[in-house]
């Protein structure tokens, strides 16, 4: 236990008053040889070795102090479960003495963000606890925590590899959501697991229906298996035009997953799910093979067939993906450089290295690789001018604040020009008025995507979306031609 971990451990029994004994303890830790005395083996038995922060021994045993004082106070405070999105993919991948000082990097950025007030615990595995005492309101933690999210999210140096790791909090407010410890920390975590399934790095407050989702959720991982076994899925498809002349240039394949209760789950939702269950693999092959043999049949007259664009999940970038691309390939003889696979921003970051490797030998296969959600993802520019990337995507996010914040439109400018420079071309996703269009091609972007031109249909459209082009009557009249 460093320095820095003991005044932090005894900042918090300062906070909260506890017993003699944990005080008596902390003074140990802080002064003398830890094997010494009972009061020290009681403060190592609540501290968690690696971080040197408090356990859940500890929180357990201070947890009604905590409670009395906010009551005396009159002030609330809020339980916080907190854990890493990917922290198994990292230990697999670097080994654990790299998790290791993962886990040690989030609880010193947790240290240094949150107020010296907050008692950070660490649970366990990459599961950490905050308390944020002293709140005038219920919602008056929800800022700095995801302030603190954002710390996390943003890529650091740990142990020599540059990683980015997002974590997903649930949270829970005394009295409001539990008025004992066991009742918090059962609905922080439900909210936590809330927090994760709809997506990564987000918060998520504890809702009496949280208890309700766990089981909707388990619910959905079931049905997901079932759904991937008996192809329950379909898949839908977007076409993406050349600015200049409206010609197809390329359909991005989506997959959808239509329930026989007539519910529609949308990607956004059962693709995480997919990751967490590990069902992502064969899902994801599914969509390839799928969207291949579907595509070889597709025909323009005079012109060669659009390319189609795949979505691969940060799951799919290993050794495996090679043979499931030449499977879908070979297959459906479709041919390999008119396949587009498209990896998102945020995946580069986790494990640039190995993604450097897998790209490359993708690469060999004769396919296209786009990056997905670009602009959002903190990607290195050296990085990125290493990496074997054919297109980039850029994110819907920045394109919906095109016409009126100037920041957004100065981001769009300057990474249209990083593709010319770098002889990547760059498309614009989720155009949706023709306000955007028009800047995008003032702004020199050649390709876009978005309802504006159409949406995502299904396959038995797909011929249909290909013969269409908005330029027929105007090459720079999309709105004429809309679907
Ligand atoms: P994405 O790859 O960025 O796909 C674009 C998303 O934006 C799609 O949502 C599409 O329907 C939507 N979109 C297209 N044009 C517009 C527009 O003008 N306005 C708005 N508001 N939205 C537009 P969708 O189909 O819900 O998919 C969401 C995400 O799910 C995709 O984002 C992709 O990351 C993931 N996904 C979808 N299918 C697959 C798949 O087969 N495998 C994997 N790994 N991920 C998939
Ligand atoms: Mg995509
Ligand atoms: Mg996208």
């Amino acid at each position: 236990m460093n320095e820095s971990s003991v005044a932090h451990f005894l900042r918090h029994k300062d906070f909260i008053a506890p017993s003699a004994r944990y005080r008596r303890a902390g003074a140990a830790l802080a002064s003398i040889n830890l094997r010494a005395t009972p009061a020290a083996r009681a403060a190592v038995d609540n501290h968690d070795a690696l971080t040197g922060l408090p356990n859940l021994a500890y929180l357990g045993g201070i947890f009604r102090s905590l409670m009395r004082r906010a009551r005396r106070s009159h002030r609330a405070f809020a339980l916080i479960s907190l854990d890493l999105d990917e922290f198994r993919s990292v230990c697999e991948a670097y080994g654990s003495d790299e998790g290791d000082e993962a886990i040690k990097s989030v609880a010193s950025i947790l240290r240094a963000e949150l107020d010296p007030q907050a008692i950070v615990v660490r649970a366990g595995g990459s599961k950490f606890i905050v308390v944020m005492p002293g709140l005038a309101s219920a919602t008056a933690a929800i800022g700095p925590v995801r302030q603190v999210l954002d710390a996390l999210a943003k890529p650091r140096n740990v142990g020599g590899q540059d990683l980015r790791l997002t974590a997903s909090a649930g949270m829970a407010i005394f009295p409001i959501d539990g008025c004992d410890y066991e009742t918090l920390l059962r609905n922080s975590n439900a909210a936590m697991h809330e927090s994760n399934s709809r997506g990564h790095g987000g918060l998520q407050c504890y809702s009496g229906n949280a208890a309700l989702d766990a089981k909707r959720r388990l619910r959905l991982r079931m049905d997901l298996c079932r759904a991937v076994e008996n192809r329950e899925l379909t898949l839908h498809y977007q076409p993406q035009f050349e600015v200049h002349g409206g010609r197809v240039c390329g359909i991005e394949v989506l997959a959808r997953w239509f329930r026989a209760n007539g519910d529609v789950v949308e990607p956004r939702v059962f693709i995480p799910l997919a990751e967490q269950t590990g069902l992502i693999g064969a899902l994801g092959a599914w969509v390839l093979e799928h969207a291949c043999e579907t595509a070889a049949w597709w025909h323009v007259p005079g012109e060669l067939p659009p390319t189609l664009c795949v979505n691969v999940s940060t799951h799919q970038i290993d050794a495996n993906m090679c043979a499931v691309i030449r499977r879908a390939v070979e297959g459906a003889r479709f041919p390999a450089e008119r396949l587009e696979l498209e990896i998102t921003e945020g995946s580069l970051m986790r494990n640039p290295q190995a993604v450097l490797e897998c790209l490359g030998q993708w690469k060999e296969l004769g396919v296209r690789i786009a990056i997905d959600d670009f602009g959002t993802g903190y990607s290195s520019l050296s990085y990125l001018s290493r990496l074997p990337v054919d297109r980039l995507k850029l994110d819907r996010s920045l394109i919906h604040n095109l016409t009126t914040t100037r920041k957004d439109a100065a981001i769009v400018r300057s990474i249209i020009a990083l593709g010319k420079d770098l002889g990547v071309s760059v498309i614009a996703e989720g155009v949706e008025t023709e306000e955007q269009f028009r800047m995008l091609r003032d702004l020199g972007c050649l390709q876009v995507q978005g309802y504006l031109f159409a949406r995502p249909a299904p396959p038995q459209d797909v011929q249909g979306l290909l013969m269409r082009r908005w330029g027929m009557r105007d090459a720079e009249a999309p709105g004429q031609c809309r679907t």
